[in-house]
């Protein structure tokens, strides 16, 4: 069978990839890991690859490529075993002002963020109240003459250490004066560089994430940051969830495809009474039937990059991809761990980081139980449960 120009492609970026990532071996992630502290120089070898500036369109400097190319960048960050949630974010919420912002704000954002002078790693959207339920949002942006001044407090803001700019989502008119709860909440881009009243607070995980609480005491953000129209933020925001889904799924197949690598050059070298353990079906059917969940996973994720890159109806699908990427990268992580043993606790192994950092996707950017209700009620017709 010949190979496709795009297939090319994929190898391409594939290899040039894995071959940035070689300068990133397990001992620079697992040092950082045990500090809690952020992977400067990686993010910016990935940025000066140009490669965070891949779903920019080529007009405003970027590489104009797809959800499908961005996913294989994530995805072997993931395999070659790093973690590309330092910075992942950027290549998502860039497409609300791309999809969204004015013809001015995208010539002021868009050049410099493709150029790497300036970062858009933050997603202000969870909240300590309000949980899953994002509607109830209650950070207030009240307009006052030509400016918002926003009050309230997110949750799990991760990389707003890290940032220049945070997009951030809230209420511009209270929940109690809208007549659906989905109305009245707004897009702002807030300069975190220059945002007095605003104060950051890190919260140590059990991976290495670089989150934070971040509080807004009365914060001055100018008009002309607003993207969109106010009061339609709730239909942005979903607009920018498929490819978050889709991007965080792809990483998940590269972290079951490095745990399964592992897992088995492990299993054939570990020499238990007298052979090798791999020879073993309590240990060889695990890591089959969690490779076989990776590779139906990945199939999925590739429909929904295909579906989302040529502008397709796409959110049950990248629902899905997310659900069945999370589980089984979750479930080769287990089968890693069993496989190795005492072995799979031991930091200088590499697995037990791995194993708390796959972890998290079944609770972030969307729980487990959530997607189910999704795919229940919009694609099952059942009713709604929440
Ligand atoms: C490390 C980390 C990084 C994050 N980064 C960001 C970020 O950058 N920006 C941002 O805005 N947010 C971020 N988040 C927040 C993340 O999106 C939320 O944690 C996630 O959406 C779940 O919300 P919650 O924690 O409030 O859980 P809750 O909504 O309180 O849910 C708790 C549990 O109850 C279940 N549950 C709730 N309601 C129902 C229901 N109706 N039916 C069945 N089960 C239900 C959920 O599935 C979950 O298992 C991050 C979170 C973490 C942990």
């Amino acid at each position: 069978m010949s190979s496709s120009p795009q297939n090319e492609l994929h190898k391409e970026l594939k290899s040039a990839v894995a071959e940035l990532c070689r300068s990133f071996p397990d001992a620079y992630w697992r040092d950082l890991d045990a500090k809690r502290a952020y992977p400067e120089e990686f993010v910016q070898a990935l940025t000066q690859a140009g490669y965070m500036a891949t779903l920019i369109p080529e007009e405003y400097g970027g590489a104009g490529l797809g959800v499908t190319e961005a996913a294989t960048i994530l995805e072997e960050v993931h395999r070659s075993g790093g973690n590309a949630a330092a910075c992942h974010a950027q290549m998502y919420i860039m497409g609300t002002l791309l999809r969204h912002g004015s013809e001015e704000q995208k010539k002021q954002y868009l050049p410099s963020l493709a150029r790497g002078e300036l970062r858009l790693q933050a997603f202000g959207v969870s909240e300590p109240t309000t949980g899953s339920d994002t509607t109830q949002m209650k950070t207030l942006a009240q307009r006052k003459g030509d400016k918002y001044v926003v009050k309230g407090q997110k949750i799990w803001i991760s990389r707003a250490e890290h940032s220049d700019l945070m997009l951030l989502v809230a209420r511009t008119t209270p929940v109690e004066h809208v007549k659906k709860r989905s109305e009245g909440l707004s897009v702002l881009l807030v300069d975190l560089r220059n945002a007095p009243g605003l104060t950051i607070r890190p919260i140590r995980t059990m991976m290495n994430h670089a989150t934070t609480e971040v509080f807004f005491d009365d914060v001055e953000v100018p008009a002309e940051n607003l993207i969109g129209r106010e009061g339609q933020g709730f239909r942005y925001l979903l607009d920018g969830l498929n490819a978050e889904r889709i991007l965080i799924a792809s990483e998940c197949i590269g972290d079951g495809r490095w745990f399964l690598e592992r897992a088995c050059r492990y299993a054939q070298q570990r020499i238990v009474f007298g052979r090798a353990i791999g020879q073993n079906q309590g240990i060889q059917f695990p890591l089959a039937r969690a490779y076989a969940n990776v590779e139906a996973a990945a199939l999925m994720v590739a429909h929904a990059a295909q579906l989302f890159d040529s502008q397709q109806p796409c959110g049950a699908q990248a629902n899905m991809a997310k659900l069945l990427a999370a589980d089984a990268s979750w479930e080769s992580a287990n089968a890693a761990v069993q496989t190795h043993g005492g072995f799979g606790f031991a930091e200088e192994y590499d697995i037990e980081r791995k194993f708390r950092e796959t972890r998290l996707y079944q609770v972030a950017p969307v729980s487990t139980n959530l997607i189910l209700a999704y795919i229940a009620e919009h694609v099952l017709g059942l009713p709604r449960s929440y």
